[in-house]
């Protein structure tokens, strides 16, 4: 038995204190062999945990094999819409422990992510494979080191039990860590349900939460509404920014917090392309790099519908609320984004022209299918040389116009070039990259997962190692392919 504070869990569980609709108490199913095969030791140790100890007894916990006390493991209800479509869901194989409570106060959801079946699996068995556990820990870590709210990555675990997908393939659990995992689908659901007062629970519960600086506001739950719209306006453009896609933005994988949550067949760009897909289930492109701005618009749309019967009494005035905050969402978007083009350009004030010199580059870019980080890379070390569209004539005048607008600004050059070296990531974690990770992995050896975790923790570094990881892919026949991996 692993007793209160023992390896420093300090767990609470305040999500029990709301309705019963909202969860399932469950405890992991426990498994065969555990075996601890990685530990995110700088997350434990901030999460007060004792990563000796961890290491030497925590696959039991990890494994969902043991509870430690103070845990209250629950399964969390939801619902969502998937690829457009509503559905009823909840944790299918994923439980949560409790909240550990870290030495500065702040609170962690710890969740075992294929921890077996639970009420809410439908047909599903409730477990994992070790591959797309070990591509959410990578990913997860990347986004961290990018600077982009995500939820974390504490551990894995091998199962010694198999799973059962196209083939055979070894069992894993996943420890993940987040602000907490409430989502635009558990609005859904509980406005579903037709439950006012268990919605407004839930509000009130995720204020408290997550936007405590609005808790006294005399309209909250619409000052809620625009809060929420605003850290997800910042979450995608800082995705754009980056070639980063989700894959699967579906409105139950959109957290309140704002934190990037659940990797599934997310992958990052390579070539600059707003079409581009990874996942082999979206073939219509819903969540193509280049819609994921218009999805996040369309998913807050669903967020403001289930929060409309506390918006107003009055329906009709609900609406028009509801409406003119959602309304705000593609400037509010835009925004961010145009900032961060302009930081990855080294532009620190602004000028009403700067969308065009940016579109310009992007359209140069996708012209003569260049990289996309490679290319801000270049820019920012002036290797212009590296550059596939440099030759061409469209990309001269762009620079004349670029050093013009970078003149016209009081900055120095080295001002210039620190802010782009700080927005302009030289390692992303390439689709060829991960896959080596992984098919080392899983034969058992997890060096090569370990370096490129190094280098994708400060991808600002711009080390001399950072280089050689960032070559873009070889020419391949087949375009690269992502799996939901369920
Ligand atoms: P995802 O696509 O990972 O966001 O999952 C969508 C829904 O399917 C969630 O409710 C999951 O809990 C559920 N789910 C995914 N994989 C499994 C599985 N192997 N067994 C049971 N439920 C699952
Ligand atoms: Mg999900």
């Amino acid at each position: 038995m692993i007793t209160k504070n023992e390896m420093g869990w300090n767990f609470d569980n305040t999500y029990l204190g709301l309705p019963k609709d909202f969860y399932t108490k469950t405890n992991p199913n426990p498994v065969q062999e555990p075996e601890l095969v990685i530990l995110n030791k700088y997350l434990a140790e901030s999460l007060g945990l004792d990563v000796k100890g961890l290491w030497k007894e925590g696959k039991e916990i990890f494994a969902g094999n043991c509870i430690p006390v103070g845990a209250e493991p629950i399964a969390q209800a939801y619902a969502g819409h998937q690829f457009g479509h509503f559905t009823m869901l909840g944790d299918g194989r994923a439980v949560l422990l409790g909240e550990q409570i870290t030495p500065d106060g702040a609170r962690y959801d710890i969740q075992l992510k294929g921890a077996g079946r639970t009420p809410y699996s439908r047909g599903g068995d409730g477990r994992a494979a070790i591959g797309p556990m070990l591509r959410e820990y990578i990913i997860s870590e990347a986004m961290q080191g990018l600077r982009i709210p995500t939820t974390r990555s504490l551990a894995v675990v091998t199962t010694g039990e198999p799973v059962y997908r196209e083939t055979v393939l070894p069992g894993a659990i996943l420890t993940r860590v987040a602000s907490s995992h409430i989502r635009v689908g558990t609005f859904q659901f509980i406005t579903g349900l037709e439950k006012k007062d268990e919605l407004q629970n839930l509000a009130d519960y995720t204020i408290e939460r997550h936007y405590p600086e609005i808790m006294h506001e005399e309209h909250r739950y619409l000052a809620f509404l625009r809060e929420v719209i605003k850290r997800q306006a910042a979450l995608i453009a800082k995705w754009q920014l980056v070639g980063f896609i989700h894959g699967v933005m579906n409105t139950d994988n959109m957290a309140i917090s704002g934190e990037t949550i659940d990797y599934g067949p997310c992958a990052f760009m390579d070539t600059y392309d707003p079409k581009t897909v990874f996942s082999s289930i979206d073939t219509g492109g819903r969540y193509a790099y280049g819609n994921q701005p218009y999805i996040g618009g369309w998913n807050l749309a669903r967020f403001a519908e289930s929060l409309l019967p506390l918006l107003h009494e009055n329906e009709e005035q609900a609406l028009q609320l509801a409406q003119d905050e959602i309304t705000k969402y593609n400037g509010i978007y835009r925004e961010n984004w145009l900032n961060g083009m302009r930081a990855k350009l080294g532009l620190f004030n602004q000028e009403e022209e700067d969308h065009e010199l940016i579109e310009e580059i992007l359209e140069l870019m996708e012209q003569n299918q260049s990289d996309y980080t490679n290319t801000f890379v270049a820019l920012t070390f002036d290797k212009f040389e590296d550059l596939a569209v440099c030759g061409t004539d469209g990309f001269k005048n762009w620079q004349q116009k670029w050093k013009e607008r970078q003149n016209r600004q009081k900055n120095s050059e080295d001002e210039i070039k620190d802010l782009m070296r700080k927005s302009n990531p030289a390692v992303i974690p390439r689709n060829y990259r991960v896959e080596e990770a992984l098919e080392a992995a899983t034969e058992g050896d997890y060096s090569v997962m370990g370096r490129l975790l190094d280098v994708l923790k400060d991808p600002f570094k711009h080390s001399a190692e950072q280089a050689q990881y960032a070559n873009p892919p070889e020419p391949a026949n087949q375009p690269y392919q992502t799996f939901c991996g369920t």
